[in-house]
Parts: C-alpha cells; structure tokens; sequence
C-alpha cells in the first residue's frame, strides 16, 4: 500500500493565506505577544518561526525576552500588564520556563480568553466537557491532517500515544468529541504496540524517537507523528518509524513537514479567534 503522505506544510500555508485574507480586510491587527524566558536554544527558535508567521500573516506580532533570571514575580507583573493591554490579543508564554519559576503559576495567571496556547486550566476544563474552548495549537493541527485524510472519526478506535497537557489529553479529548473511540496510552500502559496495531488512527505524541514500528500498524490506519528529535546526524526524525510505518498505512504524516508547521498555524487561527471574540464580547 502506498501511504497518502499528509503535508502539513502545505496545509498550513493555505492556512496562513486564509488568515492574512481575513485579516487583511478587518481594519484592525489581531495583536501576539510571545513571551520567552532565558537562552534555551530550541525555545529560540521556535519563538523566531511563531513571531515571523505571525507578522507574515498580517498580526501584529512582538516577542518580549527576559533574562534566565527573571523572577517569578517580575514575570506575573508582565502577564498582567499583557492581559490589561486592550492592543494584545494572544498571550504565549514559551515553555519549558526556568526552574525557579512556577509555569502552572503563569500558565494559570494568563487571562483565559488571551490563552491562545490553550493551556489555562479553564480552557482545558472546557475542551475536557465538551465545550467551545480555545484548543492547544498542536492537536489543533492534529485533527485538520486527519480531516485532510478524509477518514470519518466517528465511532472510530484511535490510540492516543501520550497523555501530556499540551498534545495527548486534549488530543484524546478533541477525538472523543468527534465521536471517535479513544485509548490513552502512557508509559505505565501495557501492551502499547498491541492497542496500537487494533487501531484505525494512531498519534504519536511520546518523545521517543522512531518508537512506533512497522508492525503497530493496522493495514490503511492514517498516523500522525508529533515527535520532534534531532538526531547526531543533524536530521529530525519523528517518533514513527517513517519508512516501517508508511508501507502499511494508509495516510501519515512527515517529520519534518507535518504537524510542527499546522502547530503554528493553528496558533494564528488561535489568536484572530481569540480578537474577533474579545471585540464580540459586550462591555
Ligand atoms: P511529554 O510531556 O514528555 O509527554 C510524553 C508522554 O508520552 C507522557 O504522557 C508519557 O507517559 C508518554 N510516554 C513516554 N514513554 C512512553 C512509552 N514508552 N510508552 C507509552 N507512553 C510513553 O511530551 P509532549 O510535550 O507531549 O511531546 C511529545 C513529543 O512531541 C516530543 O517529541 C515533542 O518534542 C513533540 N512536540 C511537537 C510539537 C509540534 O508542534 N510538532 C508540539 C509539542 C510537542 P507518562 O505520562 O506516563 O509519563
């Protein structure tokens, strides 16, 4: 079987277009504020792709950096200034933060309807229940390549392969209520590859590299990779085995070109959401 490749990087640039057309004809820039803490490396540069797509697309897009050694309280200072600011639509606070400061703190101080990651607790509540809520970027992704698949999730089994707070849960939580029959495996799971091979839809969310084989995979199942790992090689691979993996599916995805690129996409839906329902709201 020859697996339909799903291209997130062109998915996610008609995306973008879609969004710099809407945007374009508001008569007012959605405004991002990304905010960054320290010198990690990798933090950098995914801050660097999110301000760029961002400006590209027509939002009014600024990173604030701040010294490794903020403190936890210079930063609340700064999220409540942000979320009085009438001019900031989305607030991100790039993780993993320095030790010394509380993310759930921050995470839990952004105003819930400013939390463009999705990650305030209230936000998480609500897409747990069912209810409209902004949704994290990267599951946000995750179900516009499966919509790209065009495999019906109703009633369908799918194995979520990792239960964290930024991909697995909400992912788990986002299939659930497209009717789709969820398995959330973790590390205490058993018989990971089994529960795997049994289904139709597999995402990939452990931060193991190339962890998922060949053999997990059903004939035609579609698979979703979120893994990012960048090898001694200097080559980024996933946490599928890609090849072992594309000769039985039936869709999957790429790494990279999958769903790193609809993450950020889905953070400029996120933000122009986030601006057309502040300025919708009465008072
Ligand atoms: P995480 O917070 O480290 O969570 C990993 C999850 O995988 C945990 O729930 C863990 O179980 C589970 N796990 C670990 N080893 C396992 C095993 N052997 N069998 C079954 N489950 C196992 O990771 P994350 O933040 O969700 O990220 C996952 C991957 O996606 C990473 O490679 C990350 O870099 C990547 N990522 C990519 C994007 C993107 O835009 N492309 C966005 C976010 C993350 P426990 O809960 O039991 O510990």
């Amino acid at each position: 079987m020859t697996a339909q490749i799903l291209d997130g990087k062109a998915l996610a640039a008609r995306i973008r277009d879609e969004i710099a057309g809407k945007i374009a004809t508001l008569g007012f820039r959605p405004g991002l504020a990304v905010v960054i803490v320290g010198n990690d490396p990798a933090s950098a540069v995914y801050v660097r792709n999110k301000e760029q797509a961002a400006g590209a697309a027509g939002l009014a897009a600024r990173t604030i950096a701040l010294a490794a050694n903020t403190s936890e309280a210079a930063l609340l200072g700064l999220i409540s200034e942000l979320n009085a600011d009438p001019a900031t639509d989305g607030i991100l606070v790039q993780l993993p933060l320095p030790a010394h400061i509380r993310a759930q703190l921050v995470i839990e101080a952004i105003d819930p309807a400013k939390d463009v990651d999705g990650f305030h607790p209230l936000n998480a509540g609500r897409l747990a229940l069912g209810m409209p809520a902004i949704i994290p970027c990267t599951p946000r992704g995750i179900m516009r390549l499966l919509a790209l698949s065009g495999h019906a999730l109703q009633g369908a089994r799918a194995a979520v392969l990792g239960r964290s707070a930024i991909v697995g849960r909400p992912a788990a939580a986002l299939l659930t209520a497209a009717d789709a029959t969820v398995t959330l495996l973790h590390s205490r799971s058993r018989d990971v590859a089994t529960e795997c091979r049994r289904a139709e839809i597999v995402i990939a969310a452990v931060g193991r590299a190339e962890m998922v084989r060949g053999d997990w995979i059903a004939e035609g199942a579609v698979v979703i990779d979120v893994g990012i790992h960048r090898g001694a090689d200097g080559k980024l691979r996933g946490d599928v085995a890609f090849d072992e993996c594309a000769a039985r599916a039936g869709a999957i995805t790429k790494v990279p070109g999958g769903v790193g690129p609809m993450t950020i996409a889905s953070l400029l839906e996120n933000t122009l959401e986030a601006a057309l329902s502040r300025r919708a709201r009465p008072g």
